[in-house]
């Protein structure tokens, strides 16, 4: 029997386990922490029974994964559960931007904007699934549907900026700006797009569901599928030289790029050392946790109803103040995104007390508090929200890179969406998960189809270490 052993438990390195122990290999998972997940994981951080995601929250691409279908997740209780409405931009002027998972219903509530809406997204959203065959693999191969990537690809070559002028309405603008910002780049940046329109799509098939009880329920069903496939998993185990694993035939490595340089030190070829120690991490995330009685205030009616909300102002707004991030400069009114997942899984509710969750996008290693400039933003879209608060929690960017190496700087991608690392992962190579050593391969979220807990890196990853299993016996 061959073997393998992965390093993470994230749901990349467990949808690599799973993949593989389905496909007859002896698999050994080895997590630093004391708790698998990575940035999958639910607790009660605040009162006893208020659920809290620590990380991912929102899974438009992992709600549709063929791939997380195909492991029957639902056998081991994931449940998935979407919002009345997926998302909602709201504005000073007390409008709002606000995407249903419906093109139709969506273009109806943008007024002037609506056909353009309708024109970029209902095609591409319409054959979103096979069009998932193609952006969830890696980019630099030949694609299984060259037409229909060609129509998702051309406009995500464009900056967020030049692409959000093809809207007229503020509305349209900021919606599309809001879910753009998740990249945690400069929005003037070529393919600054790509990320947006990406969610974008896969939310209008999909929706932006939700785990049922919390994220750490995806967690939980893939560790389930690898141990009743006869796969072993320790926690506490922090992998920081080859030496200590155990001896295998193929190693997955679910982490970022410098970690594995590390790991392999004088055994990794000059070359993609030389790419993974120059690999560059992004802008970081400020996260607070909040018990609200009652829920939020929001002026907009819409944003009462919706799973999350983005919150900056307006599209030149929020572009600004990514740009100040990348730059290393802490904005006064930072991007803030709120998850209310508690509206579509009420379980995670204690009678009127609700989980809210936040995080404000900061500089790379901020060190400051960015807890009032969250509480700010809130308050500025949800008058009277302070008073709400019963209790709350905060990681901040250190903290985030203590919970979880990969997370360097706070950044929570795994890695700066640059061109070159959004194109190709951790190297500029035609090979993403090989790490130039035979039988060593990388499957974290810096290498493509990139961040997410839809598993997708795991998958490709064994995939091709299943490929090299084959060839060398
Ligand atoms: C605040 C926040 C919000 C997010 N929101 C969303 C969202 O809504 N939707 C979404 O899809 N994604 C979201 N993400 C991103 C998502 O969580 C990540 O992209 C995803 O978790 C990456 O999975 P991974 O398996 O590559 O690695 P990780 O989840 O980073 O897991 C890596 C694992 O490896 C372990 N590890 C690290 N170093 C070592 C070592 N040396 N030895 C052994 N073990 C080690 C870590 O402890 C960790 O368990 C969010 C992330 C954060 C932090």
């Amino acid at each position: 029997m061959t073997s393998a052993v992965i390093v993470g438990s994230g749901p990349n390195g467990l949808a690599a386990a799973a993949a593989l122990a389905r496909a007859g290999v002896s698999v050994t998972v080895l997590e630093a922490a004391d708790e698998i997940g990575g940035g999958t994981r639910t607790s009660e951080a605040i009162l006893p029974g208020l659920l809290h995601d620590h990380c991912a929250a929102v899974h438009p691409m992992a709600v549709g994964s063929a791939f997380l279908q195909g492991l029957d997740l639902g056998r081991h209780g994931l449940e998935w559960r979407l919002p009345e409405i997926d998302c909602v931009h709201p504005l000073d002027d007390g409008t709002a931007g606000v995407l249903r998972r419906s093109v139709a219903e969506t273009s109806a509530g943008l007024g002037v904007d609506g056909k353009k809406w309708k024109r970029l997204f209902g095609k591409t959203s319409a054959s979103y699934d096979e069009l998932a065959e193609d952006i969830l693999a890696p980019l630099i191969r030949f694609p299984s549907h060259p037409v229909k990537l060609a129509r998702f690809g051309a406009p995500t070559t464009l900056p967020a900026s030049t692409l959000s002028r093809y809207f007229h309405s503020e509305q349209g603008k900021a919606l599309f700006g809001g879910v753009a910002a998740h990249a945690f780049q400069p929005l003037t940046r070529p393919l600054s797009s790509a990320i947006g329109l990406g969610i974008i799509t896969a939310g209008h098939r999909h929706g932006w569901a939700v785990a049922a009880g919390g994220s750490q329920s995806i967690t939980n069903a893939l560790a389930a599928v690898v141990l009743e496939n006869g796969g072993t998993i320790e926690t506490g185990v922090r992998v920081t030289s080859a030496d200590q694993l155990p001896p295998s035939d193929v190693v997955l490595y679910d982490l970022d790029p410098a970690q594995v340089a590390g790991i392999l030190g004088d055994r990794l070829p000059r070359r993609a050392a030389k790419g993974y120690n120059k690999f560059r991490f992004g802008p970081g995330a400020f996260k607070v946790d909040f018990a609200v009685e009652g829920g939020v205030p929001w002026a907009s009616e819409s944003a009462r109803r919706a799973g999350t909300v983005h919150l900056g102002g307006t599209f030149s707004e929020i572009a600004a103040t990514e740009q100040d991030v990348w730059a290393g400069r802490m904005p006064e009114r930072p991007f803030v995104l709120v998850g209310q997942q508690y509206l579509a899984d009420p379980q995670r509710s204690v009678g009127n007390v609700h989980p809210l969750y936040s995080y404000a996008h900061v500089p790379h290693g901020y060190t400051g508090d960015a807890t009032e400039a969250i509480i700010s933003q809130v308050e500025r879209f949800a008058p009277g929200f302070r008073d709400r608060i019963v209790g709350k929690v905060v990681r901040t960017t250190p903290g985030f890179a203590a919970y979880n190496a990969n997370f360097v700087g706070g950044d929570i991608l795994t890695g700066a969406k640059s061109i070159p690392q959004l194109v190709f992962g951790p190297r500029p190579t035609m090979r993403p998960y090989d790490v130039g050593v035979p039988g060593h391969f990388i499957c974290s979220a810096a290498t493509p189809p990139g961040p997410g807990a839809h598993g997708m890196c795991g998958a490709n990853a064994a995939e091709r270490a299943l490929r090299y299993l084959e060839r060398s016996q």
